[in-house]
């Protein structure tokens, strides 16, 4: 395997990838919490981890991928109690909402979902370790708090100084029995009204941070390769979930992977913005291959600005590729290959550089149209599987059959021969001068979203792109 370079948000600098595990990568990534629908901003999480986990598989490695549900917290509960309906429907709906989203974007199902709620058993078996060693209190009222001043390090990921940490919270800090300000609750007692469970130390509800510490542990085990997340999450969720973990005395994750916002107007995309961005509503304009493309393109660590504009540019630029790899599997009379080249190899192994690994595209793109102006199969051959490679690590394989509305290659094949066998009754109707059934096949064809296109090599059929 050739070295595959990372960045590292603890470190904050590139460095060698080595797992724990020769050829085996643990990843847990920090999902959805299930309060509205998902947007552009949520699945960009979801893409981003996908194609480097897809880079991951094809450099050989065995990926175990964990994205959890946050399913109880204080947004949740609002909500719920807002819209009068129980939490757990709320929640309900939404994750479903997002697995459609990631599932129709072709983001790789995880290999598990934890929910936040189906791991109480584990966060209490957590907070017992972090009570017994002195690291954690219950201060009698159901509440749980880490003590953060008793922690051997803490803010190393968003380097800030504990000092520095004065927030709203210090406000609160003379009602709430804290030992520190700082200090932050691994678990919080029930009000009245509001879902709890069981507790050694009272009944409540899970702080936010504890689920992650608790379902990496019981997925990944006490030390792991990669842990994900948009970057807003650094702090405070994930300085905590490190602190809990190492006050566990777990290892946890050996580098952090943090991905940049989607931006409007150079702002990170807030909820009354996001509601214009909604997964659903940006597939009425490009298709979901589209929009994958949209949103994969940028580098994982930059900021992509949404625009209309940008959407429909990177479509157009996108139609272009895809409609070279459907020419070429015309012309070479099977589905190209995929393989990947060394070009872009190279750029994937830098760090994940999409946008170097996009400048590799573009010349197979020239290469390939070039060799069909020469009619040299073996170039469009090369080219093509070196697009198709390319695309696939980037979840943008149009012969890929998960995308619903792009053809598999069978169903394309089956299609091909049955359009064929329209024009051929076509060219038949003209043949014997009857106009009346050769328009009627020609005007069938255009009402179910097919052009014909004469060549020089016959006729062409594709699907007609929506205006
Ligand atoms: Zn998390």
């Amino acid at each position: 395997m050739p070295a595959l370079n990372l960045y590292d948000t603890a470190t904050r600098s590139v460095s060698q990838f080595t797992p724990i595990k020769p050829g085996e990568v643990s990843i847990y990534v920090c999902g959805a919490t299930v309060q509205a629908s998902p947007h552009i901003g949520h699945v960009r999480s979801g893409i981003n981890f996908d194609i480097l986990r897809r880079w991951l598989i094809k450099s050989g490695y065995q990926v175990t991928f964990i994205r959890n549900v946050t399913d109880i917290d204080d947004k949740i509960l609002d909500k719920a109690s807002h819209e009068d309906v129980p939490w757990w429907v709320l929640t309900m709906k939404y994750e479903r909402e997002f697995s459609a989203a990631y599932a129709g974007l072709n983001v790789m199902p995880p290999t598990y979902e934890p929910r936040a709620t189906g791991h109480i058993t584990q966060m209490i078996e957590l907070m017992q370790i972090l009570i017994d060693n002195g690291s954690a209190y219950a201060p009698g009222n159901g509440d749980v708090y880490l003590e953060v001043r008793k922690l051997k390090r803490y803010l190393t990921l968003s380097g800030q100084r504990i000092d520095d940490l004065l927030t709203a919270a210090d406000l609160d800090a003379a009602t709430s029995q804290k030992r520190d300000p700082r200090d932050f609750a691994l678990w919080k007692a029930a009000k009245p009204g509001e879902p709890s469970w069981p507790t050694p130390w009272g009944a409540g509800r899970p702080g936010w941070h504890l689920e992650c510490s608790a379902m990496a542990h019981a997925y990944l085990g006490e030390r792991f390769d990669i842990h994900g997340g948009g970057l807003d999450l650094i702090f405070p969720h994930h300085e905590n979930e490190i602190a809990q973990s190492e006050a566990a005395g777990f290892g946890f994750a050996q580098r952090w992977m943090h991905n940049a916002w989607v931006t409007q107007s150079g702002e990170k995309m807030s909820k009354s913005l996001g509601n214009s961005l909604l997964v659903e509503k940006i597939l009425q304009r490009v298709r979901p291959i589209e929009l994958r493309w949209y949103l994969g393109c940028a580098h994982y660590r930059s900021m992509l600005e949404y625009s209309e504009q940008a959407l429909d540019e990177s479509a157009i630029a996108f139609r272009r590729i895809e409609g070279f790899l459907k020419r070429a599997a015309e012309l070479l009379g099977k589905t190209p290959e995929a393989l990947i080249s060394d070009a872009f190899a190279v750029a994937m192994n830098d760090d994940l550089a999409v946008p170097a690994g996009l400048a590799t595209i573009a010349e197979n793109l020239r290469l390939g149209n070039q060799g069909i102006t020469d009619a040299d199969l073996a170039a469009i051959s090369k080219n093509a599987s070196q697009i198709r490679g390319a695309l696939e690590i980037l979840g943008c394989d149009p012969f890929d059959s998960n995308f619903a509305g792009s053809t598999s290659d069978d169903l394309t094949q089956l299609m091909d021969g049955v359009i064929k066998l329209s024009l051929a009754e076509r060219a038949a109707a003209r043949d014997r001068k009857d106009f009346a059934a050769s328009d009627a096949i020609r005007d069938g064809l255009a009402a179910l979203g097919i052009t014909i296109e004469d060549t020089a090599q016959g006729p062409r059929w594709s699907i007609t792109e929506k205006s």
